[in-house]
């Protein structure tokens, strides 16, 4: 048989032609050897910049010891790293998993296995227009996004949706059967729209009213991103589960599901598992990134460096009417622009900036936690350039 194949690879991502071969800190560089500022951070990643030393010395060392075994054996670095993860949030238990859709789906499986082993017939999962939560059946029935699942019905039933930020409607679809209530503290496929803190609050409250699981997904807001570890610790809630990946492991493919005690009771022996999930060399890579996101003063600098890429991309505003609003929070910003979003980021990218297109003609701007204040006003200089060319 004759193939005729230009590229082996299933072409889901289109034509891809920047070919990136290096990286280093915020920058990375080209195989035709130009170098980028990278304001994308592989879809908010790499949130220690590239090849972090100290992230090279935990994988070497680990590499040389152990890479893999199962989960069907105890790991005491695995152990410590769950405490880690714990001690830092609401969570009691872990489940680690290998991708942030991957963490949505056990959280889903932690929901239903709650209502199903007390004999309550709640199922039904209420989820927010706009969302995001990834490309498992599971995933793409929760954020019933066309754009996403047309063409792989029919989706999973138990999923119903309401509109963003309306407290009416959400009060209005939750009855006997709603089991959970699941949202993004920051929507980023949907455009960087940020969830008021106050309808947080009233989410838990219609939680505690109505005996329902609040599940969060924090795969992209989570990790520093806010200036906090999890953006719900600007809020006063707690949530029962919560998904997590991207920046937990700088680059390191890996993500899991944190939950209470009391959510996850029945997630027991058998009921959910993976071969690869909190594997020693994820673990290895996880412990050293929650340990620098912790260090001493790292957040009150991701903290302060957000707030003035905030003040400056406001000040553009001002003088460009390309830029039509500057939202988001922390590190994780979006410029909505006049003109097409997508071919905006490909303009900042002829000028040496990378940034990702997000829904509703955003431009997301997603730099590794690691930039600093020049880092920021060379960002700056460029997108300037970049408007005053085009
Ligand atoms: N949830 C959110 C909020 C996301 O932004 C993403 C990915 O962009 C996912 C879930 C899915 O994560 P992954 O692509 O690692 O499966």
């Amino acid at each position: 048989m004759t193939k005729n194949i230009t590229s082996y690879i299933m072409p889901t991502y289109g034509k891809r032609k920047l070919e990136i071969v290096k990286g280093k800190g915020v920058y990375l560089y080209s195989k035709d050897k130009k170098k980028y500022l990278d304001f994308g951070s592989g879809i908010a990643v790499t949130s220690l910049g590239h090849c972090n030393s100290i992230l090279i010395k935990a994988i070497n060392e680990q590499s040389k010891r152990l890479w893999h075994t199962s989960n069907l054996y105890y790991s005491e670095s695995q152990e410590k790293y769950a405490a880690l993860l714990c001690k830092n949030s609401f969570a009691e238990k872990v489940f680690f998993t290998n991708s942030g859709t991957e963490s949505i789906e056990c959280g889903l499986k932690v929901i239903r296995s709650y209502y199903y082993h007390q004999s309550i017939e709640k199922k039904n999962i209420i989820t927010f227009e706009g969302a995001f939560h990834g490309r498992t059946f599971a995933a793409l029935s929760a954020q019933q996004n066309n754009k996403y699942s047309e063409f792989f019905q029919p989706l999973l039933p138990g999923f119903i949706q309401v509109p963003f930020n309306d407290i009416k409607s959400l009060e209005k679809n939750v009855n006997e059967t709603t089991a959970a209530i699941m949202i993004e503290t920051i929507q980023g496929e949907g455009g960087i729209r940020t969830v008021p803190l106050s309808f947080l609050d009233k989410i838990k409250n219609i939680c505690i009213k109505n005996d329902l699981l609040f599940f969060l997904d924090e795969v992209q807001s989570g990790f520093g991103r806010s200036g906090k570890l999890f953006s719900y610790q600007w809020s006063n809630i707690e949530p029962d589960i919560m998904a997590i990946a991207k920046g937990i492991g700088s680059g390191f493919p890996m993500g899991a599901c944190l939950a209470t005690n009391k959510a996850s009771t029945y997630m027991t022996k058998g009921t959910h598992g993976s071969t690869f999930g909190g594997n020693p060399l994820a673990v290895a890579v996880g412990t050293a990134v929650i340990n620098e996101i912790m260090s001493k003063d790292f957040l009150e600098k991701v903290d302060k460096v957000s707030r003035y890429l905030w003040k400056e991309l406001v000040s553009l505003q001002n003088n460009f009417n390309e830029i039509v609003e500057v939202r988001g929070a922390g590190l994780l910003l979006g410029i909505k622009t006049k003109s097409n979003n997508a071919e905006i980021s490909n303009l900042f990218e002829t000028h040496g900036l990378l940034t990702i297109p997000a829904s509703d003609n955003v431009v997301r701007l997603s730099p590794p936690l690691i930039i600093n204040k020049h880092d920021v006003d060379y960002a700056i200089q460029i997108i300037k350039k970049a408007l005053e060319s085009n």
